[in-house]
């Protein structure tokens, strides 16, 4: 007997990035017991579910106990009363129509993006942003449509839309063909947004050249700039060529209780290996029939929560005060003259390291002489080096205090 490994596995450039955070923090740590870190590095909510998905939370898991009102399986697709409120409450107002078959509830974002890719064949060529949230890549070298990686840190058969200073981070079309792009608005790490014309024109992009787009809008809530779409589906003509992404995770502080959506419109086709054309949202909800049981009804009605009127009101102050935060960062380092991208509808905030310094090395300054733990932009992929990724998920006073600290500097 003999168990061959996936193959595609071997091509998995090891993503060491916060790995290698947590190695060099721990040593400094070591070496310096009395330091008192600021982390600003890993995209993780600070605070606290709100009150009333609490609420919601604990109602749902007294049902569990009682045998009258207990549930089993649900829905793989997501229990109606969930579906209706993300139509109503998240697209109704945006003048978007969705018929409930059209949304499916999940267990989160990195999951529905990361298993998208199963519906296309191999041979599909994909493109990303650079630099990038790595799950659109990992997913696809896995299923083997990456090629082999090179020595500057791309894959063979990717192709990278560079999003950097140089075009505003707005990226150009691809020159060569391309089938699947990913796109990701407010972009994670950068922090910066598409206008809706900006966003039309990737959309007019996919039905030229019979493209597909995948949306990944898990930081949507973030928003506060007009016209910057809040869903793809303000564009016109995007029903027939994009599938939307959301998470409840940065929204309403879900990260440890799971829980997004995906909108697969009826009018998004594909070709099967006929040239035929095949509808798309058959196809993910057989997907997510075979493979996935549903997210649980609590965590279900603790998202529900989310849209009442006083969850909207709760979930809308811890977004305020994450703001809030980005908005101190932004302010600051703009102010001891660092080109500071992000931080406006976005709780990223993305800077340019002074002199050219590379992402590694002035993560260490920061470690070392500020004791502010940071991401290295080097670390979402090539056109990520030279650049520095700050998050606004700590306390207001602890961010303050971080950057009267960066301030001090000396570089
Ligand atoms: N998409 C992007 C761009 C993200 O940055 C993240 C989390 O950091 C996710 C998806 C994952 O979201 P979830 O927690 O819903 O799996």
């Amino acid at each position: 007997m003999v168990v061959n490994v996936n193959e595609y596995y071997e091509n998995i450039q090891n993503n060491y990035l916060f790995v290698e955070i947590a190695r060099r923090v721990e040593k400094y740590q070591e070496e310096n017991p009395d330091a008192d870190l600021i982390k600003m590095g890993i995209g993780d909510v600070t605070k606290p579910l709100v009150k009333s998905v609490i609420k919601a939370f604990h109602n749902a898991v007294d049902e569990m106990a009682d045998a009258d009102k207990f549930r089993g399986y649900g829905p793989e697709q997501g229990y109606d009363f969930l579906i209706e409120d993300v139509i109503e409450n998240d697209f109704k107002p945006l003048g978007i129509e969705l018929k409930n078959s059209e949304v499916f509830i999940s267990d989160g974002a990195k999951c529905d993006t990361g298993n998208f890719q199963e519906l296309f064949s191999q041979d599909n060529i994909i493109a990303v942003t650079d630099p990038v949230y790595p799950v659109y890549v990992d997913s696809n070298v896995m299923a083997g449509r990456s090629g082999k990686p090179t020595d500057d840190g791309f894959y063979e058969n990717i192709v990278y839309l560079p999003c950097t200073a140089e075009n505003n981070f707005v990226p150009e079309l691809p020159k060569e063909d391309v089938d699947i792009i990913y796109l990701c608005y407010p972009n994670n790490p950068t922090g910066t947004t598409l206008t809706k014309d900006q966003l039309k024109v990737w959309v007019d992009y996919a039905h030229e050249k019979n493209a597909l787009i995948l949306f990944d809008a898990a930081y949507e809530a973030f928003i506060s700039t007009e016209n910057v779409p809040h869903s793809i589906y303000e564009i016109e003509g995007a029903k027939e060529v994009a599938v939307e992404f959301r998470s409840y995770s940065k929204t309403a502080g879900f990260t440890g209780t799971r829980c997004g959506y995906c909108v697969v419109p009826e009018e998004v086709y594909v070709k099967n290996s006929k040239g035929e054309d095949v509808q798309l949202n058959p196809l993910w909800n057989r997907r997510q029939s075979t493979k996935f049981n549903g997210a649980s009804y609590p965590v279900q009605r603790a998202a529900q929560a989310i849209y009442t009127d006083e969850g909207k009101k709760e979930i809308r102050e811890n977004l305020d005060y994450y703001l809030e935060n980005a908005k101190v960062i932004r302010d600051s380092l703009e102010k001891i003259g660092l080109e500071v991208y992000g931080g406006v509808d976005s709780p990223y905030i993305w800077f340019k390291t002074p002199d050219d310094i590379d992402s590694w090395t002035f993560f260490d300054i920061l470690l070392d002489q500020a004791n502010v733990v940071s991401t290295p932009g080097a670390g979402f992929g090539p056109s990520g080096e030279g650049y520095i990724r700050l998050t606004a998920f700590n306390t207001y006073e602890k961010t303050v205090e971080a950057m009267e600290r960066i301030k001090e500097l000396k570089f």
